[in-house]
C-alpha cells in the first residue's frame, strides 16, 4: 500500500492530505452517481437521484469550504520547510489547494444557489427557444444568466483583471482573454482561408465510406479492439452507451467512458470512442494510486484534458498511418459491407471538409473557426460591449465572414449550444485550446519518437502513451498549462502547429 503523502511529512501536511482526499472520495460518490444516471438508471429513479446527488453535493461542499481546511492550508502556506521551494510536490499541491479553496469560498452561497436555480429554468427555456426557434423567447433568461455570471466573475475576480478573466480561469487557470485573443487573431484568417480554398475547389473525395451498415455490437467490439490497441486499461476501465457521450475519470482504477452508436455513421461512434478513450488514458495515467486527494493527482485543465482527446481522435485516428492498422479490423468487424474500400478511401473520407452550422457536426478545420467566434461573442457579452438583445445579428454577421456561409436562422445559429444557458461561459475557448496544444505536443512528439508513424501503421501506439505519461500525465497539476507547454515544447502556444497539421494533410487530400 503506497501512503498518499510521505512519512515524514509535518502532522498538519498530513492531515490536510487526508481532509482533501475525503473530500475527493464524497466527490467520486457523486460521479458514480452520474454515471450510473446517464448509463443504467431506471428512468423513474430521476427523482430521488436528484435527492441523492443534491444530499451529497451539499456534504462535499461542507467539507470543501470548511474553516479547518483553511486553517491547514494557512499553516502550511507558512511553513518554509514545505514551501521553501517552489518547485517542490508539496508547494505545487499546497498552491493548488489554496486555488481550490479560494474558489470555493469566495462566491455567496445565494449566488450559488441563484444561478443553480436560474440556470435550470433557463436550461429548459433554451430547449423550447430552440425547438421553436425563437430568440425572442429566451432572451430575457439569456439576460439574467449572464448578469448572475457578471455576479460571480466580480466576486472571483483579481484586481485589474478583466471580468471575462475570472470565469475563464475557472476552466483554464491562469488563462487570459488577452492571451487567447493574442494566439486566436492569426489563426483566423488563416483558417478562414484555408476553408474557402478547399470550398472553391469545388471537389470533394468521396463519403461512401462513411454510409455503411455497421451492426452496433460489432461497432462495439471494434472500438474495443481501437481502445486496447491504444493502451486503455479495461481491468480499471469501462466502455459503455449513452446518448452524450463523456469520460468519467471517477476514482483510482476506475475510469468510464461512454460512446453511442448512430446507424450507419460508424466512423461517428470510433472518434467518439477514440475521442473519450483519450481523455481516459489521461485520467488512467494521473498518479491517483499514490496521491489520490491532492492535486498532484488531478488533471491541470480543460485545454491539456481536450488536447489528450483531440490528439488521439484527429492526429492518430484520423492518419493515413491509423487506417493502415484499423482499416482490416474495421473490415473483419463490420461483416463485408467495408470489404471494397482502400486506406485511401478511409482517410479521405474522414478527413472531409465542409463549413456547416452545427459546431458539434463539424470537421476538423471549420470546427475551431465555431469555437473563435463564441469566444470573442461571449466576451464582449460579459463586458457588456455587446447588448443580449444584439446577439442573433451579431452571430450571423460574424458566422458569414468566418465560415462564408449564411445562417438560415437562430436554431442553427446563436440558440444551438446548451452552454450559456446554464452559465457555462468562458469553457468554449477550451476547445481550440486543447486542438493546439495537441497540435504543438504532435510535432515535439514527432522529433523525440523517430519510429512513431512506422509504429502506427502496425497498431502499435506504445511509444506514443508511454511519451504523453512521462511529459503530462504523470505530473497532475504541477505546472500550469503555459509552463507544461514551454516545458515540453520549448516554446509558448502558438496557432503555427496546427496551422501546419492542417495545411499539410487537406492539401494532400484535396490535392490543393
Ligand atoms: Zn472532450
Amino acid at each position: 500500500m503506497s501512503s498518499p503523502t510521505h512519512p515524514a511529512q509535518p502532522p498538519h501536511y498530513a492531515e490536510l492530505c487526508r481532509m482533501r482526499r475525503h473530500v475527493k472520495t464524497i466527490e467520486s460518490i457523486g460521479r458514480l452517481l452520474s454515471w450510473d444516471q446517464e448509463t443504467y438508471m431506471p428512468h423513474a429513479a430521476a427523482a430521488h437521484r436528484a435527492d441523492q446527488a443534491a444530499a451529497l453535493s451539499a456534504i462535499e461542499h461542507e467539507q470543501a469550504t470548511s474553516k479547518r481546511l483553511g486553517d491547514l492550508i494557512a499553516q502550511c502556506e507558512a511553513d518554509k520547510g514545505l514551501t521553501g521551494d517552489p518547485a517542490s510536490a508539496e508547494a505545487a499541491n499546497i498552491r493548488q489547494m489554496r486555488r481550490d479553496y479560494d474558489l470555493a469560498t469566495k462566491l455567496p452561497t445565494d449566488l450559488v444557489s441563484e444561478l443553480a436555480r436560474v440556470g435550470s429554468q433557463s436550461q429548459e427555456a433554451w430547449k423550447e427557444a430552440r425547438q421553436k426557434n425563437d430568440f425572442a423567447m429566451f432572451r430575457p433568461w439569456l439576460e439574467k444568466m449572464f448578469g448572475l455570471t457578471r455576479r460571480k466573475a466580480e466576486c472571483l475576480k483579481k484586481p485589474g483583471a478583466e471580468l471575462y478573466d475570472a470565469l475563464l480561469d475557472e476552466y483554464e487557470p491562469d488563462a487570459t482573454g488577452a492571451q487567447i485573443e493574442a494566439v486566436f487573431t492569426p489563426l483566423r484568417p488563416r483558417l478562414s482561408n484555408l476553408v474557402k480554398e478547399i470550398v472553391g475547389r469545388g471537389k470533394r473525395p468521396g463519403d461512401a465510406f462513411l454510409n455503411v451498415p455497421f451492426a452496433p455490437e460489432r461497432q462495439h467490439e471494434f472500438g474495443q479492439v481501437v481502445l486496447k490497441a491504444m493502451g486503455f486499461d479495461f481491468s480499471a476501465g469501462r466502455l459503455d452507451v449513452t446518448t452524450h457521450p463523456f469520460c468519467s475519470g471517477m476514482a483510482p482504477g476506475d475510469t468510464r467512458l461512454t460512446t453511442r452508436y448512430r446507424g450507419e455513421k460508424f466512423t461517428d461512434a470510433l472518434y467518439g470512442t477514440m475521442h473519450e478513450g483519450g481523455h481516459g488514458l489521461y485520467e488512467q495515467g494521473l498518479p491517483k494510486a499514490e496521491r489520490f486527494g491532492q492535486p498532484l493527482a488531478d488533471s491541470i485543465s480543460l485545454g491539456i484534458h481536450e488536447s489528450q482527446s483531440r490528439m488521439w481522435e484527429n492526429f492518430v485516428g484520423r492518419s493515413r498511418e491509423f487506417w493502415e492498422w484499423a482499416l482490416p479490423h474495421a473490415q473483419k468487424f463490420a461483416g463485408g459491407s467495408l470489404d471494397a474500400f482502400k486506406v485511401d478511401d478511409a482517410f479521405r473520407a474522414t478527413n472531409l471538409v465542409q463549413p456547416s452550422y452545427i459546431r458539434v457536426e463539424a470537421d476538423e478545420a471549420t470546427y475551431n473557426l465555431h469555437v473563435m467566434l463564441r469566444f470573442g461573442l461571449e466576451r464582449s457579452l460579459i463586458s457588456g460591449e455587446l447588448p443580449i438583445k444584439d446577439l442573433p445579428g451579431e452571430w450571423n454577421k460574424r458566422f458569414k465572414d468566418f465560415l462564408g456561409v449564411d445562417v438560415p436562422d437562430d436554431r442553427r445559429g446563436c440558440l444551438q449550444d446548451v452552454h450559456w444557458s446554464f452559465g457555462l461561459i468562458g469553457y468554449f475557448p477550451t476547445y481550440t485550446l486543447g486542438n493546439l496544444y495537441a497540435a504543438q505536443f504532435w510535432e515535439t512528439i514527432h522529433a523525440e519518437i523517430p519510429g512513431l508513424r512506422d509504429g502506427m501503421r502496425r497498431g502499435d501506439f506504445a511509444p506514443l502513451l508511454a511519451w504523453l505519461r512521462e511529459k503530462i500525465h504523470r505530473h497532475g497539476r504541477r505546472y500550469s498549462a503555459a509552463d507544461l507547454c514551454a516545458m515540453i515544447t520549448g516554446k509558448p502556444l502558438s496557432a503555427d502547429p496546427l496551422m501546419r497539421h492542417l495545411e499539410g494533410k487537406l492539401r494532400g487530400v484535396y490535392g490543393l
